[in-house]
């Protein structure tokens, strides 16, 4: 892999709350290339927002980075004052979330958006911002931009409110795309348009994508490598395909059961039993122990870190030389 665009290095996340503090991040690496879309995978609360959050310097108070470094284009941006920040979010990343409403203003037109975003990171006039903005509603596949340009966000469907998120993202040229379920709140007819559509645009442009969701469809047709992510820890990591078809982390197996198309070679799990464990009540050793159908003795005691494999690097006992046997 080229030289990562994004480097994530042992993110710790942590809450102060009255009962302690809770540790939501927990020692997460992971680095995406230009050009590269890297998902990140995991149920509700495995912390994958969180780290998409952090990225974009949102965590909302108490929430804050406690420990780790994270770094854009080898530049550190943990820590980075506020507006400094601003100026990094929008212009070097572009953020996509989950419902386009939280991304737009309901009292201007799509059009006066996008030209105050580019104003705000490109030498643009006025007259150049303005054919830029209808050129992004054109790339991402708005049907007369001329006119829908001087509509107001009301007007649009979820799908075309989504489109409009897409180029507002994208408004700037960043390097770096943080996708927060983008296609949850949408119809499942629009998602697969809005996944392609973001992956056309970032290949094209060389643009970098973190692609955060709990769907490991969207994930086999979307990602070049995944990430999965359980009680805010990585649980393994590796190019997509290898992932998909020879997941080595139980937690992975099990998420793979809930794509029934892919499985048919694998062993099944029907669902995963548990849920994910609330923040302070995370298992000692192995997170995904109370859960996990492979439990072995040590799992209740040790944490694994995450091993070389071959394929695929994953955060289990089972691929982890044991203490014992070398001589720890
Ligand atoms: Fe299961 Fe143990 Fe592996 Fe955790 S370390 S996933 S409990 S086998």
């Amino acid at each position: 892999m080229s030289d990562p665009l994004l480097e994530v290095r042992n993110l710790r996340v942590q809450f102060a709350t009255r009962r302690g503090v809770l540790t939501a991040i927990d020692d997460v690496s992971l680095s995406i290339a230009a050009g590269e879309v890297l998902g990140v995978v995991g149920e509700s609360g495995a912390g994958k927002s969180l780290t998409g959050a952090a990225i974009l310097g949102l965590l909302e108070p108490p929430g804050r980075i406690t420990g780790g470094e994270i770094r854009l284009a080898g530049r550190r941006i943990d820590g980075l004052p506020p507006e400094q920040m601003r100026r990094i979010r929008g212009r070097e990343i572009g953020a996509i979330f989950q419902d386009p409403l939280t991304s737009l203003n309901p009292l201007y037109t799509v059009g006066r958006q996008l030209v105050e975003t580019i104003q705000t990171h490109l030498p643009m006039s006025d007259a150049e911002s303005r054919a830029r903005a209808i050129e992004l509603l054109a790339q991402t596949g708005i049907p007369a931009p001329e006119a829908r340009i001087e509509h107001y966000p009301h007007q649009f469907s979820g799908g075309m409110r989504q489109r409009v998120v897409i180029a507002l993202a994208l408004a700037a040229r960043p390097r770096l795309i943080i996708a927060d379920e983008p296609t949850t709140a949408l119809d499942v007819s629009i998602q697969a348009q809005i996944i392609t559509l973001i992956k056309r645009l970032c290949r094209d442009q060389g643009t970098a994508v973190m692609l955060v969701t709990h769907d490991m469809g969207v994930i086999a047709e979307t990602a070049d490598r995944v990430a999965v992510m359980y009680a805010g820890r990585l649980a393994e990591v590796g190019p997509v395909g290898d992932v998909i078809h020879h997941p080595r982390h139980p937690y992975t197996v099990g998420l793979m059961g809930s794509i029934p198309s892919m499985t048919s070679d694998l062993p099944r799990l029907s669902q995963i039993d548990g849920t994910m464990p609330r923040l302070g009540a995370i298992a000692a050793g192995c997170a995904f122990h109370p859960r996990c159908p492979r439990r072995m003795p040590i799992c209740t005691e040790r944490r694994p870190e995450l091993d070389d494999g071959a394929r695929t690097r994953a955060a289990c006992w089972l691929h982890v030389a044991q203490p014992s046997e070398i001589g720890g």
